[in-house]
């Protein structure tokens, strides 16, 4: 029988923390529990924010939390040509557009709608759904723009994504700890419609995170997606590209997150609850997991 292979799948764009921690752990114990088999991969896409220092200083994190992988790691930096190739599969099918507002043009139409009492849908993370060019600039500009070397993402027609996909997608969701492990999982409805025309890749980036995330989880035969519940919903995002690209779906397992002491999510901009911190004021094994609950 083959092995379930999971893999912790991190972003040297800052320091790791304790939520980072737990999601290693997880995965880790997972990968053990079932037998399997466990991967590091480094989500550096975002060639200025990431650093091979911070890439450094993750590796002596996990290294100091006992994590054991698989070498070698594959670096999503060096992987631009499969996400190309990807992308490139999804521009034939007709569902990639060329968007070319900024995001002060896309928050300032947003600003004026809400001003005339007309609420603008956002996506599970809060930000606007795109209104598309048309809403926002004239003809005249919009062909100057296409004409011209103005920056542009490039988006998915998600209407369209659905309306070839035909049944609405759905994924498979599993426990991530303890005895959930080993429960069937049970069958989510996926909402992508929810994010509106998401990016895949920019003017510079060939690329985004659900892009090069779905493809990745593929090439790397990875059969359980382990990671925090802030990208659950993220999740409908990854079903959409799998059933364009026909990818096979993993199986998910979203995991509690760790919050600070006023009951908010971790982020790395908070460098007091980074690992490298914690580590250099003392803090200990048995404390780490008291802290995250393991
Ligand atoms: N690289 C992402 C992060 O650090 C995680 C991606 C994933 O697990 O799908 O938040």
């Amino acid at each position: 029988m083959s092995k379930n292979v999971f893999r912790f799948a991190p972003s040297p764009n800052g320091h790791l923390h304790l939520g980072h921690a737990l999601s290693a752990l997880l995965n880790a114990r997972a990968a053990v529990a079932l037998n399997g088999r466990l991967l590091v991969r480094v989500e550096d896409i975002d060639r200025t924010r990431c650093t091979p220092e911070l890439e450094r200083d993750m590796f002596e994190d996990l290294a100091w939390l006992g994590l054991q992988w698989e070498r070698p790691v594959v670096r999503q930096s060096d992987c631009f040509a499969f996400y190309r190739a990807a992308l490139e599969r999804l521009q034939d099918t007709g569902l990639v557009y060329p968007a070319y507002l900024t995001r002060a043009e896309i928050k300032g139409f947003v600003s004026e709608q809400e001003a005339a009492g007309e609420a603008w849908p956002r996506d599970p993370d809060g930000a606007p759904l795109y209104p598309g060019d048309a809403a926002v600039l004239c003809d005249a500009e919009l062909r100057q723009r296409a004409v011209s070397d103005a920056p542009f993402a490039l988006r998915l027609d998600m209407k369209g994504a659905l309306e070839r996909i035909g049944a609405r997608p759905s994924w498979q969701e599993a426990g991530a700890e303890g005895g959930g492990l080993f429960e069937p999982p049970v069958s989510v409805e996926a909402d992508p419609a929810a994010w509106g025309d998401v990016v895949l890749a920019r003017k510079d980036t060939p690329t985004s995170y659900h892009l090069s995330v779905v493809v990745d989880d593929a090439r790397q035969g990875v059969t359980d997606v382990l990671r925090g519940q802030d990208l659950y919903h993220a999740t409908s995002v990854h079903r959409v590209l799998q059933d364009l690209l026909g990818l096979p779906q993993p199986v998910y397992r979203h995991h509690r997150l760790v919050l600070d002491t006023d009951g908010r999510k971790l982020s790395k901009s908070n460098g007091d609850t980074s690992l490298k911190a914690l580590r250099a004021a003392g803090m200990t094994h048995a404390m780490l997991r008291r802290r995250i609950g393991l």
